[in-house]
């Protein structure tokens, strides 16, 4: 028969063994290879020394029907070779496919991990190591943020980040997130903001009334993983239980060597809520900070956003806005979007021209400082700036320090240590003040207004 010829009988014949065979004994059809037809005796070849005794005992007789069907000679029948050589050859296929599986599974482990990820924290995947523009403010953050992702829980065990709102510190985190799940998706990893932690726990014990039970499946979702990304910890509060729980969590996957990552607005040691032996715990491992992007960095930033966003712009336009936004990068990428956004509705280019209509940054620089802000809240109050910086405790006078305060720090991103100076107070005064107003904005509609009413007089 030639070889063509042959294959082709051979294939009609398996596909009546398959029909006829049950189906556990498929594993041994598959990988039979013929060789020869010869005067009724079909001779194949299997790498399975096991596949051949079993074929030969339990379905000689089956195999010989189906070959005699096929054939139409009355009295063919089957020899079954067992080849060392077919056998390394199959070997390899084998291990080639089972290769093929796992890698298969990493990708859905991936994957799993990822809308794991995604749902529990709302994971922005945007936030990569590759678009975070690396700069002299940032650049220890960052490669100790490299280092975590790709050896956790090796040298660098907590890992506490901290810096002024809008520096990356979540960017970073996230990255490291981000690059687990897709170069170690074998890992399980949790970013968690402290408030969203905070909240699971008090519903989740107001649900389970602290049923033992309950309250374990609780503790297992945050200890049974190998990063926890644990954000924005100055919101932790200071409530005996959770404290209590979160010490626990934390002690927990602190001993089992599972790398924990905090982030902060502030060092340990200025977070009033955080309990003591946590405090000590985080100043063990390794503290770094991120500080505020200089120019070179911010024009790198605006400029590696553009083209992420895809819009093209000259130099000039990304000059403007870096020197016009110096203390927040969330701002800084925030003036670009409405520039480009207006660019695109007017229909006309990203000009230089546009931007400065646009952000108007000139007629703003000149009005808000520090100084301003100081002079808009205490006419608001119908009180003096020297009131305000002055050590007077009357309720009023308090309040109106606060909200000045508080206003400082948002509307302009000072350190607290500066506002500190401008209203000759310790900085943990000021901290106190932030905290105190930030806490009270979340019920109280009264100062909510106040505040928007301030903020609209800055502008004006
Ligand atoms: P934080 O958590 O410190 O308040 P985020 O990480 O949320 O700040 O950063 C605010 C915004 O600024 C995000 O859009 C982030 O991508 C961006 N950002 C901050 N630093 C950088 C950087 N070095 N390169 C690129 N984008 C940055
Ligand atoms: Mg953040």
């Amino acid at each position: 028969m030639e070889n063509i010829e042959l294959k082709r009988f051979w294939e009609q014949i398996k596909e009546e063994l398959i029909s006829t065979l049950p189906e556990n004994v498929h594993p041994w059809i598959y990988p039979l290879e013929v060789s020869g037809y010869d005067k009724g005796v079909l001779t194949v070849v299997t790498g399975q020394m096991m596949g051949r005794d079993l074929l030969r005992r339990n379905h000689y007789e089956q195999m010989n029907q189906a070959l005699q069907k096929v054939s139409g000679e009355k009295n063919a029948r089957f020899v079954i070779i067992y080849d060392e050589n077919a056998a390394k050859t199959l070997k390899k296929e084998t291990e080639k496919i089972q290769k093929k599986i796992s890698e298969k599974n990493l990708k859905e482990m991936a994957m799993e991990n990822l809308s794991n990820m995604q749902s529990s924290s709302n994971l922005n995947l945007k936030y990569k190591f590759e678009n975070f523009v690396v700069g002299e403010n940032n650049e220890f953050a960052y490669k100790v943020a490299k280092a975590v992702a790709e050896n956790p829980a090796t040298k660098y065990n907590p890992l506490f980040i901290y810096g002024n709102s809008g520096l990356g510190k979540t960017h970073l985190m996230q990255a490291i997130g981000h690059y687990t799940i897709f170069n170690n998706p074998k890992l399980r990893v949790k970013y968690t903001k402290t408030d969203d932690y905070v909240n699971d726990y008090i519903s989740n014990s107001r649900k389970t009334n602290n049923n033992i039970e309950n309250m374990s499946k609780f503790n297992r979702k945050y200890t049974n993983i190998d990063i926890i990304l644990i954000d924005d910890i100055q919101f932790i509060e200071s409530k005996m239980k959770t404290m209590e729980d979160f010490f626990s969590t934390f002690e927990a996957l602190y001993t089992n060597n599972k790398q924990i990552v905090i982030a902060s607005d502030r060092l340990p040691k200025d977070i009033p809520t955080l309990d003591n032996r946590l405090r000590t715990r985080f100043e063990m491992g390794l503290v770094v900070d991120i500080v505020p992007p200089d120019y070179e960095t911010r024009f790198e930033i605006v400029k590696a956003y553009a083209q992420e966003l895809e819009v093209e712009a000259d130099d000039d336009v990304f000059e403007y806005v870096a020197e016009n936004f110096v203390n927040n990068v969330r701002e800084l990428k925030g003036a670009f979007n409405k520039i480009s956004a207006y660019a695109e509705f007017s229909g006309t280019g990203l000009t230089l021209d546009l931007a400065k209509r646009v952000l108007n940054c000139e007629a703003k620089k000149k009005e808000i400082t520090v100084s301003t802000i100081a002079q808009k809240v205490a006419d608001y109050f119908d009180l003096t700036v020297k009131d305000l910086k002055s050590t007077a405790r009357q309720q009023k006078i308090a309040h109106a320090r606060h909200v000045a305060v508080y206003l400082a720090r948002e509307v302009l991103q000072m350190s607290y240590e500066a506002i500190g100076e401008f209203f000759s107070k310790k900085h943990t005064t000021i901290m106190y003040s932030c905290d105190l107003v930030a806490d009270k904005l979340k019920t109280d509609e009264d100062l909510k207004i106040s505040i928007e009413e301030i903020k609209a007089s800055l502008r004006n």
